[in-house]
C-alpha cells in the first residue's frame, strides 16, 4: 500500500472521529468485494474508508492453499475498471489474484486501514459506528464486505480423532510436503476436496476422498469455450436468486473441471459420506471403515456476523437482506454468496452487485442531503 493511500485512511478515519462528522460510508473488508465497491464511491466523490483485517491487501487469496488454481479465466476475473493481467483463457493461481487486489487498490489510491478487524457496528443517531482495537469509526452509511468464507466448518466427527491424529481444514491446507507423511483422508467433495486430493495423488499420496452430497461436476472448457462463456452467454450468470431458475440453482453446488475418472485413474478412492471416527479411524456410510493418520476437512465455512450488533440484520448467522441491502437505511452487505446471482462472490461478477448498491448509497445520500443540505466537501480536495 502507498504512503498516499495510508494518509488519505488516516485523514479519512481521523476525521471521522472529529470536527468532520462521520464519513459517507465505512466499507468493512478489503478483499475483492470491498474494493469493487471502492471504486464505485471514489467515482461519486464521497469521503470513505475501507477497515481491512488483514496485514495486507490480497490476505484472504494468500493465505489458501500455494497451488489453488482458478475455475475462472482470467477474462471473468477482473473488477470495475481494471483488465486482470493476464492472457484470456488462461487460469492464475492464488497469489496473481492477491498481487492483482494490491495494483488495483494503489491505483485507484483506495482510503484502506490495515490491521482493522471490525469487532463491532452499531447505530448511532448519525448512521453507524465501527469499532476496530481502540479505534472509532463513523459513518452515514456501511457495507459489509467481509466475505462468503469466514469461519471453516468442521463436523463433530472430528472431536472422536485422537491427538495423534494431524487434522487440518482445507483453510489451513498449504501443500503435500508440508503434511506428516502417510495416507490421507480428504473429507468433502466440492471443489476444494477435489483439487486437495488430487494434488495429494500427484505428489504421490494414498488418499480417499469422502464424499457426503455428490454436486453435479461441469467440464472447465466445452467445445473450445470456457464454461463461464457458456454460462455467461446463455443468461445463466444473470439468473436471479429470486426466480425459481435462480432458487434451484442456488441450492446445489457444482464441481468445475474435476473428473472422478481422472481422480481415480491417480488412485484416489471415493468413499461415501463420514458417518463417525475412532481413535484412529473413519467410519462410512454402508459400513467401511479406515485407519487414518492424516485428515483434511474440506467441508465449508460458516458465516460469522456476530459482531454486528443490530439485531434486525444478523440472527443467527442469517442476513436479512434483499439484493445486498437491509432493512436498516443504509447498512448493506456486498459479496455474499448468491446474494443476486452465481457471480455475486466471484471476482469477475461482483462488480454488478456492487454498481447497484452504489446506486443505493447514492439516492440515499441525495434524499437525505435533499432534506438537510450539507456544504459540498471533495474528499480529494481536503488532502492537497
Ligand atoms: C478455495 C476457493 C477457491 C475459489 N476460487 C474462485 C475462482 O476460481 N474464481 C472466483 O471468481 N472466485 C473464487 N472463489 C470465491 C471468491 O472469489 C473468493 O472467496 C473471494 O475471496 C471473496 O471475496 P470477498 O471480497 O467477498 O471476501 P474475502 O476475499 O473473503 O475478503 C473478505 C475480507 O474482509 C476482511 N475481514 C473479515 N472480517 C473482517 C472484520 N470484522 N473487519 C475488517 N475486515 C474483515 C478479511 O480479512 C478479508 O480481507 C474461491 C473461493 C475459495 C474459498
Amino acid at each position: 500500500m502507498s504512503a498516499r493511500q495510508e494518509k488519505d485512511a488516516e485523514q479519512a478515519t481521523a476525521a471521522s472521529r472529529t470536527n468532520d462528522g462521520p464519513l459517507d460510508v465505512v466499507v468493512i473488508g478489503g478483499s475483492q468485494a470491498g474494493l469493487a465497491i471502492a471504486w464505485h464511491l471514489a467515482r461519486q466523490g464521497l469521503r470513505y474508508a475501507v477497515l481491512e483485517a488483514g496485514p495486507e491487501i490480497g490476505h484472504a487469496w494468500r493465505s489458501r492453499w500455494d497451488s489453488l488454481t482458478l475455475f475462472t479465466p482470467a477474462q471473468y476475473d477482473a473488477l470495475p475498471g481494471m483488465p486482470f493481467p493476464a492472457p484470456a483463457d488462461t487460469y492464475p493461481t492464488k497469489d496473481p489474484v492477491a498481487g492483482y487486489l494490491q495494483a488495483y487498490a494503489s491505483a485507484l489510491e483506495v482510503p484502506v486501514r490495515l490491521n482493522a478487524r471490525v469487532t463491532s457496528l452499531s447505530r448511532t443517531e448519525e448512521g453507524f459506528e465501527a469499532r476496530a482495537a481502540d479505534q472509532v469509526f463513523r459513518a452515514r452509511q456501511v457495507v459489509v464486505t467481509t466475505g462468503p468464507f469466514q469461519t471453516p466448518f468442521v463436523p463433530p466427527a472430528a472431536q472422536g480423532l485422537d491427538e495423534s491424529v494431524t487434522q487440518l481444514h482445507s483453510a489451513g491446507y498449504r501443500n503435500p510436503q508440508a503434511l506428516p507423511e502417510g495416507p490421507v483422508l480428504v473429507v468433502g467433495g466440492g471443489n476444494s476436496g477435489f483439487q486437495i486430493a488430487e494434488e495429494l495423488a500427484a505428489a504421490g499420496r494414498r488418499v480417499d476422498l469422502s464424499i457426503a452430497t455428490k454436486l453435479p461436476v461441469l467440464p472447465q472448457r466445452l467445445a473450445g469455450k470456457d464454461l463461464f462463456w457458456w454460462l455467461t452467454h446463455l443468461g445463466l450468470m444473470r439468473v436471479t436468486t429470486e426466480s425459481r431458475l435462480g432458487r434451484r440453482m442456488s441450492s446445489r453446488e457444482f464441481v468445475i473441471g474435476h473428473s472422478r475418472r481422472r481422480l481415480q485413474a491417480k488412485g484416489v478412492r471415493f468413499r461415501p459420506r463420514l458417518t463417525g471416527t475412532g481413535a484412529r479411524s473413519a467410519h462410512f456410510a454402508y459400513g467401511s471403515t479406515l485407519d487414518t493418520g492424516v485428515v483434511i476437512w474440506a467441508t465449508g465455512y460458516r458465516l460469522d456476523h456476530s459482531w454486528i450488533q443490530i439485531p434486525e440484520v444478523a440472527r443467527d448467522g442469517q442476513i436479512a437482506h434483499q439484493r445486498g441491502v437491509t432493512g436498516v437505511p443504509g447498512l448493506y452487505f456486498l459479496g455474499l454468496s448468491w446474494q443476486h446471482t452465481r457471480g455475486s462472490a466471484l471476482l469477475g461478477f461482483v462488480g454488478d452487485d456492487a454498481a447497484y448498491i452504489a446506486g443505493c448509497i447514492a439516492a440515499r445520500r441525495r434524499a437525505s442531503d435533499a432534506a438537510s443540505p450539507r456544504p459540498v466537501r471533495s474528499h480529494r480536495a481536503e488532502q492537497r
